[in-house]
């Protein structure tokens, strides 16, 4: 059966490195590395996310900045804020917590960042150099960037393998695909409109599913000894369970776990990579700016 990539595990790894490389630039040059996050709005699950961020910079020792604007903020005044934190030499990374209220124009605000400063990758000038041939981003968006740090670090080999990406959605599904393309894959798209999709995933050395359809992909979707990445979150219900639901990803691992070669669980798989890429990302945007090898 399947090798687990345990993803858990990898972050942790990735976040002890962070912490280390963070210690030895404060020791060397006094710069502490810095994320500013904007969060428009109280909505439950955002305020999570951003208390979570938080929690994982002190935790490696990257300085965090929060603002918090209510729902009625106008475009402006969170362009404004952006602004002032593109300007502000101790912020090295600025983070705009998704999604924004429904009067303000997302592209506007994206737009504001210096993409210099665009640790999630969105901006994009970062996503069209990430689609370009010998050119490359500031940033890699942070999910995605996750799935391919988990496949290196398992040693999975990417140039000229054929990989399929499930999801074409602007943060996941569309970045992975070019990373996987730019890595030397054969990449091949599948989303909502594909006839018979699992014809195109058998022939997949490596899938990275970003749906969020609970279980899509069967076993018999999957050619024996693939590497799956499974980014899908989804909550389907479970009486057993205190809160009444467990979550599943977007491959039933039951099945693809007796196929494939690799694959990642849900929880504990690709999840705990998003927020370590994004203090990847933070470091490596502190050191650019400040020259810092
Ligand atoms: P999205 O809704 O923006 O995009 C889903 C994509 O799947 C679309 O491109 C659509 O074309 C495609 N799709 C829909 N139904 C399909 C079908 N039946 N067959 C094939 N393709 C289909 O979603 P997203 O933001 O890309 O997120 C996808 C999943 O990943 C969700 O479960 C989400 O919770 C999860 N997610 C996890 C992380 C993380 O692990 N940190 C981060 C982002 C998203």
């Amino acid at each position: 059966s399947a090798k687990v990539i345990d993803g858990k595990l990898v972050a942790k790894q990735v976040r002890e490195e962070i912490a280390v490389e963070v210690t030895k630039m404060k020791d060397v040059i006094g710069i502490v590395p810095g994320l500013a996050v904007i969060l428009v709005g109280s909505r439950k699950d955002s305020q999570t996310y951003v208390r979570n961020k938080k929690k994982a910079c002190e935790a490696v020792g990257i300085k965090s900045y929060e603002v918090n604007l209510p729902e009625d903020s106008s475009e402006e005044e969170v362009i404004q804020h952006i602004a002032s934190f593109n300007s502000d030499p101790s912020v090295h990374g600025i983070l705009v917590q998704l999604p924004l209220p429904r009067h303000m124009n997302d592209e506007n605000v994206l737009n504001a960042v210096s993409i210099e400063k665009d640790v999630d990758g969105f901006h994009p000038l970062n996503i069209g150099r990430l689609a370009m041939q010998g050119r490359d981003p500031f940033f890699v968006p942070c999910t995605p960037k996750g799935c391919m740090e988990l496949l290196h670090r398992y040693g999975v080999e990417i140039k000229g393998k054929r990989a399929v990406v499930i999801g074409r959605s602007n943060i996941v599904g569309m970045p992975a695909a070019l990373l996987l393309q730019k890595a030397n894959a054969t990449v091949s798209i599948v989303h909502s409109q594909t006839k018979n999709p699992e014809e195109i995933t058998r022939q997949a050395d490596i899938i990275i599913a970003a749906v969020g359809v609970a279980n899509l992909v069967r076993g018999n979707w999957i050619k024996p000894g693939a590497a799956i990445i499974d980014v899908g979150i989804n909550p389907v219900d479970d009486p057993e369970s205190p809160r009444g639901y467990r979550l599943v990803g977007d491959v039933c691992y039951e099945e693809a776990s007796k196929v494939a070669g690799a694959i990642t669980p849900v929880p504990g798989g690709v999840g705990p990579m998003t927020i370590a890429m994004l203090l990847s990302n933070t470091l490596e945007s502190a050191k650019r700016i400040h020259n810092f090898k």
